[in-house]
């Protein structure tokens, strides 16, 4: 029997919890009831969403699915004027009440597309940590050491601008700006794209050290193959809702990710 949920059938609460990964089990975010529409349109309805301490959550699915909506939405960013309703989490407190910079201020830190980079200033002026940063009790903030340490590319490539890096060098350096304000969950969208294969699967890998050091990782991914290897649990997304959710260990062999996603339809 597969632990794969299907959450149209069961409801999202119970699948949540089914999951066997192995995080300390204690949830760390939690989004429930949390709807975007845009006029008319709902891109987003979720019923509950979860990540516990030292866990990686994927969330996968087709082009327009929702998924940059959804960490958006957590993130307390906005494209547009959508309408957004529900409730994010973090640690029990309620954050949804308060605007993107005092959410990445108590630790909900998103990594969009390559963007989270200067290009007029260096790799190592890109991690330097800005005047003012609060420092909150109880979180690692890490330091540009550990970030070389995490990415021994960007150590080489610390006099060069933002600009004239590669788009993985760009990926990477963006993670590192993101660890360096202390992240709780850290959510990354698509951190993959436009990545030669051998570097997604570093960038993804480094996801699983993360979470050994406690971190709770939020992925958006396009590339489910690769996110697969990486990630404790797989949220399937289609048109805004969960429509499947597991062990991506289950999910793997699950059909419906199978021959979408894997290209390996089973035969019987
Ligand atoms: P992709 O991988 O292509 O980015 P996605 O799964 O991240 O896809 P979203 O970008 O979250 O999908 O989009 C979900 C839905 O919301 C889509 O139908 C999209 O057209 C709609 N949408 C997103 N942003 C806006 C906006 N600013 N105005 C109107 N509709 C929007």
């Amino acid at each position: 029997m597969s632990g794969a949920r299907d959450a149209t059938a069961h409801g999202a609460a119970a699948g949540a919890r089914a999951g066997a990964t192995g995080s300390s089990g204690r949830t760390v975010l939690e989004a429930t009831g949390l709807s975007v529409a845009y006029g008319g349109n709902t891109a987003l309805a979720l019923e509950r969403l979860e990540v516990r301490e030292g866990e990686v959550v994927g969330v996968v699915g087709a082009n327009g699915a929702g998924k940059s909506t959804l960490v958006n939405a957590i993130a307390g960013w906005s494209r547009g004027t959508p309408r957004v309703a529900g409730a994010v989490r973090l640690d029990g407190r309620e954050l949804s009440s308060l605007p993107a910079h005092l959410r990445a201020r108590a630790g909900l830190l998103l990594v969009p597309e390559g963007k989270l980079v200067f290009g007029e200033m260096t790799v190592d002026e890109n991690l330097t940590l800005p005047g003012g940063v609060h420092v909150a009790p109880g979180r690692r903030y890490y330091d540009r050491e550990s970030v070389f340490e995490l990415f021994p590319r960007l150590r080489e490539r610390r006099g060069h601008l933002g600009a004239q890096l590669s788009g993985g060098e760009r990926q990477m350096l963006g993670i590192g700006r993101a660890l360096m304000l202390g992240p709780r969950v850290l959510m990354l969208d698509e951190p993959s794209i436009g990545l030669a294969p051998r570097l997604v699967s570093t960038v993804l890998r480094t996801m699983r050290t993360l979470a050994s050091d406690g971190l709770s990782v939020l992925l958006v991914e396009q590339n489910v193959r690769a996110a697969i290897e990486v990630v404790d649990r797989l949220v399937l997304l289609e048109r805004g809702r969960v429509v499947l959710e597991g062990p991506a260990a289950e999910m793997r062999d699950d059909p419906r990710i199978a021959q979408a996603y894997l290209g390996t339809g089973h035969e019987t």
